[in-house]
């Protein structure tokens, strides 16, 4: 194993550090410096501009639409662009159902959508979630039934993330109660802008509105928006999740926020010097520093394996757990260094024309850090991957 990059992969990073800096808005970039919520028009003006290069969607084939990328290109994109404050591509159409449209779908159903997301001109989002199928997934309820050359569909979905900016949801249904749960489940594509569908928002602890619940009632989707065979819908939605969750290990963003964490320290003081000398913090910092970085080998190692030709298989579970706990674990010290200024949460200051209660540096902080709770459940919990790495890499 060789984790060293070669001559061209570090050509093809200042080839891309190049690009970014003579393209990414400058608004833009410092909206997600400051970590405020984007909307959809911002990323979209991002998506559009890597699209434009012919970087749209970085982990497709090039018959798709996409760059073609090994592995350690997307990962070294990857990288850059976190690094370099880009804001993230919506990974709903790009990494969950552009890869179930390209092997599972029809030609049709190839032809029209693959070139609309790299494109950003349809926006997606995942309906899987209900209240009480979360973990327990194959549990939902959400039912469809066949009437002539449509389903009719009616059920509940919880906690869909970027529905209110969605042309299309991806969703699970259920097709047949007779049979065992897995084997009742079908995929199909859904227009949001169908009669029958309603949208309601979730505003979420950090007073960000990202979540949402949406209701489907009697909603008429037509046969052909099937993904695949009927009651085949288990194996795709496995499928999909296993792609989310090797696309959850954001290396590259806690470094970002790793950087901007070590900036606060510097510039806090307690006791008269700089609270990045202060040994216990700085013990604490230098300790999620380290697990950062054994994070990135792992990855690393994940796709030296993967470029060598061996599938990533469930361990890739490990890159979410600890993924998720080091995110957090920044953000509880960002917080820690803010000191008293954390106490009034102030709401992202977009528009706003009065001075700050605290340092700028400490803008968006409190926010990410009361998001942050999620990022150990969305994406499958981190219990669930525990569970998983027992049962099918440890055989416990
Ligand atoms: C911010 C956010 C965004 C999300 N976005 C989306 C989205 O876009 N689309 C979508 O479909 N879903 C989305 N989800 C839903 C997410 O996938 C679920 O919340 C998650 O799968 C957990 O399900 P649940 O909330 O029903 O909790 P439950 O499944 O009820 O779990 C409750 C607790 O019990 C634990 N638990 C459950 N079963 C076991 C077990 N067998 N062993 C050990 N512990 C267990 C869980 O780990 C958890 O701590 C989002 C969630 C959040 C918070």
């Amino acid at each position: 194993m060789d984790l060293r990059f070669s001559e061209a992969e570090i050509a093809f990073r200042d080839e891309v550090r190049n690009f970014i800096n003579d393209n990414l808005p400058a608004d833009i970039r410092a909206k997600v410096r400051r970590q405020v919520h984007l909307e959809r028009p911002e990323i979209d003006a991002w998506q559009k501009i890597l699209f434009r290069r012919g970087w749209g969607a970085p982990g497709w084939p090039v018959e798709h639409g996409g760059t073609g990328w090994s592995v350690v290109q997307r990962h070294i994109f990857e990288e850059e662009t976190a690094a370099l404050d880009c804001p993230p591509q919506s990974p709903f159409g790009l990494s969950m159902v552009g890869p179930v449209i390209y092997t599972f779908g029809s030609e049709a159903q190839k032809g029209h959508y693959l070139p609309r997301i790299v494109s950003a001109e349809d926006w997606w989002c995942q309906g899987y979630s209900e209240p009480g199928s979360g973990s327990d997934l194959a549990s939902l309820r959400t039912r469809a039934v066949v009437d002539g050359e449509d389903y009719i569909v009616n059920g509940h979905k919880i906690w869909t993330t970027q529905a209110q900016f969605a042309d299309w949801m991806f969703c699970l249904v259920r097709t047949d109660f007779e049979v065992k749960q897995q084997e009742g489940i079908s995929f199909l594509l859904i227009d949001m802008k169908s009669p029958g569908i309603e949208v309601r928002p979730i505003i979420t602890i950090d007073e960000g509105h990202s979540v949402n619940e949406v209701f489907l009632d009697n909603v008429r989707v037509p046969r052909g928006n099937l993904i695949g065979r009927e009651g085949k819908g288990w194996t795709y939605a496995k499928f999909l999740l296993g792609n989310e969750r090797t696309g959850i290990a954001q290396v590259g963003g806690s470094k970002r926020r790793l950087r901007r964490l070590k900036e606060i320290a510097r510039a806090e003081h307690v006791d008269g010097r700089p609270l990045i000398d202060e040994p216990s913090f700085r013990e604490r910092l230098a300790q999620v520093e380290i697990e950062l970085m054994a994070l990135e080998y792992t990855n690393l190692r994940f796709l030296a394996d993967a470029a060598s030709g061996r599938p990533l298989g469930p361990e890739t579970s490990v890159l979410k757990i600890r993924g998720s706990e080091i995110g957090q674990r920044i953000s509880e010290l960002a917080v820690e260094a803010l000191g008293h200024y954390a106490l009034p949460y102030e709401l992202p200051r977009e528009g706003m024309n009065e001075p700050p209660v605290g340092p700028e540096h400490g803008e968006g902080l409190v926010g990410t850090y009361l998001y942050g709770r999620a990022y150990t459940i969305y994406g499958g919990s981190n219990e669930i991957q525990r569970n998983i790495i027992a049962k099918m890499v440890l055989g416990l």
